[in-house]
């Protein structure tokens, strides 16, 4: 039966939402409820609970090495075997639901298996379903590349599948349904006294999510703000109001703002450090050039002062690009460069930093007070970042949390 078409909303639940059979029969519930309260309804899910890193568990038995494109293939099956079972769940209440993997729903990508990123939904397939009535349940985290194969967005990529969705599909809003209630002044599964956030700007947010807080994937986040897209982030396991992210000049001014919104943390970073680079124009340009042609992504980057002629640069990248960082550092010729892999990187986040001097003095006095040697450094309008030993994460984010005295 057709009908007319209603408003849209993107619902995405992730893997610790969908971590069994009785919790997707809960996401199945609160779906059908919201459909009931008049909505076309589009589900983005994750991969079951832990289901992504144990495919990939398995791809480490066979090899080391692996095939970016043979890893996609695996690693997309976590989110069509979830998103199968929840449109199961759904028909088995009486609704009419239909799971489409990345590519049936038209999420087109660039070819960068494992790290792809959407330039188009061809949303037509999605937009057929919901007039037939149907409850539509897409398989998060994967798309398809101009040669009709399978890539995956990145780890925590399910969130841009449902942003992605609400812009291409002109939704109402964007709802994201997590293990926690909310985006909070730090990891509440780290610290105790961390603070649920009512609202944050896209900037902040971003800045959150880029510097480790895994709560949003950042490519979600870039998204919302460039299509204005209202997120809100909240628990899948109660009907809490949880954290808005929105435009600044839309929230509410009223309530003074912290300077430290919030403090983040990043164990996935990998140091690599190079000495002998000459220290002649175009040197930088040619190093970075080579490891963007290869997709890695440059995270902090320090160079010390040239000795003879000589230049000394570290930088920072995700280990899952270890691998092709190593063939890049040979095909420049530096095999020397120290690879540390027991970094991390810490940051406290707020917009309230620009108006207030002496926020990295204090920050750089916290960590000092507990004995934690600072490598490396990295600031934006609203964020200052440190590389730490990796030994030390915990230990900083507590203090630099009570240090602010984020409330
Ligand atoms: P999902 O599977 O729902 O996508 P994720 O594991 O990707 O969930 O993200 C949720 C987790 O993010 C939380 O369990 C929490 O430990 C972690 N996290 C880190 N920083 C924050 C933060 N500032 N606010 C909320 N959660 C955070
Ligand atoms: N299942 C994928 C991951 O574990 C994507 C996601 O959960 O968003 O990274
Ligand atoms: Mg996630």
């Amino acid at each position: 039966m057709m009908r007319a078409r209603k408003n849209i909303v993107v619902l995405k639940f992730g893997g610790t939402s969908v971590g069994d059979v009785r919790k997707i029969g809960k996401v199945a519930d609160r779906v059908i409820k919201t459909r009931n309260e008049g909505k076309d309804v589009v589900v983005v899910v994750s991969a079951m609970g832990d289901t992504t890193d144990r495919l990939i568990e398995i791809a480490g038995k066979v090899t080391c090495n692996p095939s970016r494109r043979e890893m996609d293939m695996l690693m997309s099956t976590g989110e069509q075997l979830s998103s199968s079972i929840l449109a199961m769940a759904v028909q088995e209440r009486g609704y009419g639901c239909v799971s489409l993997t990345g590519s049936q729903a038209g999420i087109l990508t660039d070819e960068f298996y494992s790290n792809a990123r959407i330039l188009n939904i061809r949303a037509d397939r999605i937009s057929k379903e919901l007039k037939e009535d149907k409850i539509v349940v897409v398989a998060g985290f994967q798309g398809i590349n101009a040669e009709g194969d399978i890539t995956t967005l990145g780890r925590g990529g399910s969130d841009t599948t449902a942003v992605a969705l609400a812009v291409a599909l002109k939704a109402d809003y964007c709802e994201i349904y997590t293990d926690v209630g909310g985006i909070y002044s730090t990891d509440p599964n780290l610290v105790r006294k961390a603070v649920k956030m009512h609202s944050l700007s896209y900037d902040e947010t971003l800045e959150l999510a880029s510097s480790g807080a895994r709560v949003l994937h950042t490519r979600a986040v870039e998204f919302a703000k460039k299509n204005n897209v209202v997120l809100h982030v909240r628990s899948s396991f109660n009907n809490d109001e949880g954290t808005w992210v929105m435009n600044e000049r839309d929230i509410d001014m009223k309530m003074e703002k912290p300077v430290i919104t919030g403090v983040t943390s990043d164990t996935d970073q990998v140091k690599i450090s190079i000495f002998e680079l000459e220290d002649k124009p175009g040197e930088a340009a040619r190093l970075f050039g080579k490891f963007s042609d290869n997709n890695i992504n440059i995270d902090l980057i320090v160079q010390n002062v040239s000795e003879k002629g000589l230049a000394a640069i570290s930088f920072t990248i995700k280990p899952g690009d270890l691998s092709i960082a190593r063939e890049v550092l040979k095909e420049l010729e530096q095999e020397h460069a120290v690879i540390d892999t027991e970094v991390a990187k810490i940051s406290i986040v707020g917009a309230g930093m620009q108006a207030h001097p002496g926020i990295a003095a204090g920050m750089f006095g916290i960590l000092a007070d507990r004995g934690i040697n600072i490598e490396m450094i990295s600031t934006s309008p609203i964020r200052i970042s440190c590389i730490i030993r990796k030994s030390r994460v915990k230990d900083a984010v507590r203090a630099l949390h009570s240090g602010f005295d984020i409330k």
